[in-house]
């Protein structure tokens, strides 16, 4: 069975063409720029990069060039559109409709349509991709598989903000958590470096790349995650804030003569590391920086690294303890030093690296030092496998 699996953004597609039998990835590529100019880069396996600068006006256009360059003669890895069994679509916010990922029919849509006010950058173009794909491969069943569904199994307690309840009863405002596909991928494969049953396991999951978050998966389930109602809340990250006190919204207004719409821009796309920085948003930039002796750099990545090992602290409160601490995602899997400096916080409960292990990149590894009563896992994550399989598993059920 060969999977497609898009990930449509509001000017991007990503996709991967996955055979499930060895669950490889046949290509995997990238549409830029649509509705702007176009940019298609496409990455077969085995053979050259290609890349062509053909115009794409809509997210139909881009779907059209992905399927000629999959069916290509020259840097295709199929013959037939018809040897695509399914498609899988990554879509960013199911509310509280979707606690698992689901064959797409129209009330399916419809649904997803409805959560549009909560994810209005996301979920749009999402739905676009799964209109194009209809269109140009009609009767080929897709699925959808929700950033915000593995966090649908946790506790009210997790998930109301302290606020009216009618709030949450009239608009929903509630706590959904994101990254929920990856999180899920991490616990599943953590559990199986630790050849224990999942439901056996409490573990932290830290997704640390330019978007971060953290998930309490106890026993299989997220019970807590550190983003909220959108992806803003929580940890410090590239170019968002993460949690602050909500009344600065207002105070900062004030003060600038700014509108709440221009606060949130400013919270989304020049806080974080960029902002306490103002280096980069590229941990790899501010890491350089704060060795060539930049004060504010290693600030930053102290503010990072901190809040960090405070939220890994709560969700071990949350749980009564953890079995093990994983990290994954650019930052997690890649670099070294913030692992060190994450960890160095967490010696009280149990957790020590081994410097030659930890060291080491591009696998599944335990770093921890033998004697370590909490393991600490290195785990890089593929959310485009974890869509494959789930739209494979929709299909054979
Ligand atoms: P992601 O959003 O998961 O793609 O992660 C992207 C972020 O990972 C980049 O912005 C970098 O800050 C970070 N990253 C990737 N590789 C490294 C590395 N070798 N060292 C430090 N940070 C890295």
């Amino acid at each position: 069975m060969k999977v497609l699996v898009l990930n449509c953004g509001s000017s991007s597609l990503k996709y991967q063409l996955i055979d499930m039998e060895n669950e490889t990835a046949l290509a995997k590529g990238l549409c830029e720029r649509i509705g702007i100019d176009g940019r298609l880069k496409h990455s077969p396996l085995g053979k050259d990069e290609y890349t062509s600068d053909a115009p794409m006006k809509d997210h139909t256009d881009a779907v059209r060039l992905v399927l000629d360059a999959l069916l290509d003669a020259n840097h295709g890895v199929i013959k037939s559109i018809d040897e695509v069994n399914a498609v899988g679509h990554r879509v960013v916010h199911g509310g509280e409709h979707f606690s698992a990922s689901v064959l797409i029919t129209p009330s399916v849509k419809k649904a997803i349509e409805e959560c549009c006010a909560l994810a209005p950058l996301h979920n749009p173009p999402n739905l676009i991709g799964v209109n194009a794909c209809e269109k140009l491969m009609p009767g080929v069943p897709q699925a959808a598989v929700f950033d915000t569904a593995f966090h649908q199994t946790m506790p009210p307690k997790a998930y109301l903000y302290s606020i009216p309840y009618e709030m949450y009863e009239k608009y929903k405002i509630r706590r959904y958590g994101f990254h929920g596909t990856s999180h899920k991928y991490v616990a599943q494969r953590a559990a199986s470096l630790l050849q224990k049953p999942i439901e056996q396991i409490k573990m932290i999951t830290c997704h640390l790349g330019n978007g971060a978050s953290i998930c309490a998966v106890e026993y299989g389930k997220s019970v807590d995650t550190s983003m909220g109602f959108t992806p803003l809340e929580g940890l410090t990250m590239g170019t968002r804030s993460g949690s602050l006190d909500p009344a600065i919204i207002s105070f900062w207004m004030e003060k600038e003569h700014i509108q709440a719409k221009d606060v949130e821009n400013i919270l989304n796309k020049k806080s974080g590391v960029l902002g306490l920085s103002g280096v980069s948003s590229d941990f790899r930039d501010i890491e350089t920086a704060k060795k060539a002796g930049n004060e504010r750099a290693a600030i930053a990545l102290d503010v990072f690294y901190y809040k960090v090992a405070k939220t890994v602290g709560e969700y071990a409160a949350a749980m009564n303890g953890a079995d093990a601490v994983v990290f994954t995602a650019g930052l997690g899997e890649n670099s070294a030093v913030s692992r060190v400096a994450i960890c160095a916080y967490l010696g009280y409960l149990g957790v020590s690296v081994d410097p030659e292990k930890n060291g080491r990149r591009g696998e599944e590894i335990d770093i921890s030092t033998a004697s370590a009563a909490v393991r600490a896992l290195v785990i890089p994550t593929n959310e485009e496998l974890m869509i494959a399989r789930d739209t494979k598993q929709l299909l054979e059920s």
